[in-house]
């Protein structure tokens, strides 16, 4: 180091920035896979070869990107999806920062084949470490294609750090479950190294949806919960007592469709279990929280994994309130006969 100050050129600031959101093959699905939800698709195919090192596609059916957006798109902080701050407050997308696209184009050589219902031909880019090397038009179906090739080629330092191909695929797998999951009405299918691996059915049915990725006795295990307000709507599945886990790794919480971590919640639902279920064992559960965005801020994170409710007391007790319910329906709450 020396005492020349100098503001850096936007290649590198985009790969120091894409250190934040893309760590491995998973971050880069994640951001793939949340655009194409946010793009309105019904259908997303997600396919990986080699743990997603060196092949990645995300191919979709939404609305697509206009051409003359295309490298609008891979610019730093440019987004369709927020106009100003004031925009978080209602934000319904899952993506907002303008981040994404250009970090993972920074660091693998990416091609999009995109087209939106307006144009009756498409697009394709292709641009290597950031750079734009080719640009023409092409015959495709409404929605976006995007393949990405050698993950990190030109930051080896990443290279260095990513796991065997076996490990950065089960990475990859953990996310378009937990996506695919919170996304009934999204038809999903992955392909891992020429194998389909899964289908979701994309029929607003959670159950359906739980059964092709989870299995038929995960479904007959869980009961279903349900609650209905003016601004707050909450339903899933809630394991039976006899159906629990030595780990966590089986409870989700999605709000508004986007997958988060709480530890409020989960401290909630295992309260209720603590006298249903042996020590050291863990409820089983998927937590559909649908509310208004103004009721939330999601801009805590980079990942956006975490999220703050402005009345966490209120939401405590709105979903303590449905499981117990559930509970009573299904008589593991014990009703007291008094004497007349
Ligand atoms: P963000 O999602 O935060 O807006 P991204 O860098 O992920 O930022 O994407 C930049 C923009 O590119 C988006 O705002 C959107 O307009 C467009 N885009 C990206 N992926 C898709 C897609 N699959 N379909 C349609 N538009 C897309
Ligand atoms: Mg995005």
């Amino acid at each position: 180091m020396n005492n020349q100050i100098k503001l850096l050129d936007n290649s590198t600031i985009n790969k120091i920035a894409a250190g934040e959101v893309i760590e491995r093959p998973a971050s880069v699905i994640k951001e793939l896979i949340e655009n194409s939800i946010d793009a309105l698709s019904s259908f997303i195919t997600i396919e990986i070869k080699d743990g997603g090192k060196n092949y990645i596609r995300v191919t979709d059916n939404g609305i697509g990107i206009s051409p003359k957006y295309i490298e609008l798109a891979f610019l730093r902080h440019s987004t369709s999806k927020i106009n100003g701050v004031d925009d978080l407050q209602s934000l319904s997308t899952l993506g907002f920062r303008g981040e994404a696209l250009p970090s993972i184009a920074s660091v693998s050589q990416l091609e999009l084949i995109t087209r939106t219902k307006d144009n009756i031909g498409g697009v394709r880019i292709s641009i290597n470490g950031g750079q734009i090397i080719e640009k023409n038009e092409i015959g495709c179906p409404i929605g976006t294609t995007i393949i990405l090739k050698n993950l990190f080629f030109n930051v080896p330092v990443r290279q260095k750090f990513l796991k065997s191909d076996a490990a950065e695929a089960s990475n990859v797998s953990d996310i378009v479950y937990k996506l695919a999951l919170g996304n009934p009405g999204i038809k999903f299918k992955f392909i891992k190294d020429n194998k389909v691996i899964l289908n979701t059915p994309g029929n607003e049915d959670i159950k359906s949806t739980a059964y092709s990725l989870l299995g038929k006795e995960f479904v007959s295990s869980m009961f279903d919960i349900e609650y209905s307000g003016d601004d707050i709507k909450i339903n899933g599945l809630v394991c039976k007592p006899s159906f629990t886990r030595g780990n966590r790794n089986h409870q989700y919480t999605y709000v508004n469709g986007r997958y988060i971590k709480n530890e409020d919640i989960t401290e909630i639902i295992e309260d209720l279990y603590k006298t249903l279920i042996p020590i050291n064992r863990f409820p089983v559960y998927i937590i559909y929280i649908n509310i208004s965005p103004e009721l939330i801020d999601v801009n805590v994170h980079p990942t956006k994994t975490e999220i703050r409710f402005s009345n966490k007391e209120a939401l405590k007790k709105i979903l303590s309130n449905a499981i117990k319910s559930t509970f009573f329906n299904n008589t593991l709450i014990p009703t007291v006969t008094l004497p007349t």
